[in-house]
């Protein structure tokens, strides 16, 4: 076993209060693309061309095809042992998520307490009341419209948009409490998000990062390999 993985036991083994931060990289291995790191890039195109409000407002309906497109490549996407471990962990430790990802998979492996800085691609919003809704629309063409009137848009925070206040707070109250941190799958360049790690560290918290191309500099372990075979390993000790 590599000095790491054991190093991160020791920590996990111990820890009263675990807060898992994850990002795009935990659904690499289920088969969702990241935007960032080696085959981060979705259909050929760049997140940021597609994924802001300027792109919505000049071609509606290719922002929602993207979206479509993502849609059906999450729901068939199937989960791996490290969602499972990490949901084993929440529901035997009382252990919370807070993620940056859009995608609902910590959900469907039973987290019940799951922080979504960047919203849901599962929920719409609309343009001009903001009411928001369950997305439904996964086969319908073209974009769809709100009992108002307004077109829908995927309820997710697009580049240059501000985070949702409760999430946003609740991610700083966990964080800010946290004995470990485990820190799993992304690049941590995406603000004001990747500044929570160093908020967790300021607090007292240990922070163990998962991820093949490791980015953080402030960690305490770096265990350098993928999600689905690092995590059920690092977190052991707290199941037994
Ligand atoms: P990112 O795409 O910027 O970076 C992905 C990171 O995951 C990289 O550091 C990469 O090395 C790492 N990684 C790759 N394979 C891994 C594996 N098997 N195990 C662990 N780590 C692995 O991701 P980000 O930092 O989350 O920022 C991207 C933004 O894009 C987020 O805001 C998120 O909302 C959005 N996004 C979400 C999804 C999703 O919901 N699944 C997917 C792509 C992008």
């Amino acid at each position: 076993m590599s000095r790491s993985i054991a190093l991160a036991q020791r920590l996990l083994g111990v820890a009263e209060r675990i807060v898992f931060f994850t990002g795009a990289g935990l659904g690499a291995e289920s088969g969702i693309p990241t935007f960032r790191g080696s085959g981060g890039l979705w259909q050929g195109v760049r997140p940021e061309t597609l994924a802001t409000p300027q792109a919505f407002e000049e071609d509606p309906v290719r922002v929602w095809e993207w979206y479509q497109w993502r849609r059906r490549l999450i729901r068939d996407a199937p989960l791996h042992d490290g969602h499972r471990a990490i949901a084993d962990v929440c529901r035997k430790k009382g252990a919370v998520v807070i993620t940056q990802n859009v995608d609902g998979m910590h959900q469907r492996s039973g987290c019940e307490s799951v922080a979504e800085l960047h919203g849901s691609i599962w929920r719409s919003r609309c343009q001009v009341c903001e009411a928001e809704a369950p997305d439904e629309s996964l086969d319908q063409a073209g974009v769809p419209l709100c009992p108002c009137g307004g077109p829908l848009r995927p309820a997710v925070v697009w580049f240059g948009e501000s985070l949702p206040p409760a999430p946003w707070n609740e991610a700083q109250v966990e964080l800010g409490s946290a004995a470990v941190v485990v820190v799993v799958g992304t690049s941590a360049v995406v603000q004001p998000a990747a500044s929570l790690t160093e908020l967790a560290r300021r607090a007292g918290a240990r922070v163990v990062e998962v991820n093949p191309e490791p980015v953080g500099d402030a960690r305490d372990v770096i265990v350098d390999g993928g999600a689905a075979e690092c995590l059920p390993l690092i977190l052991a000790p707290c199941l037994t």
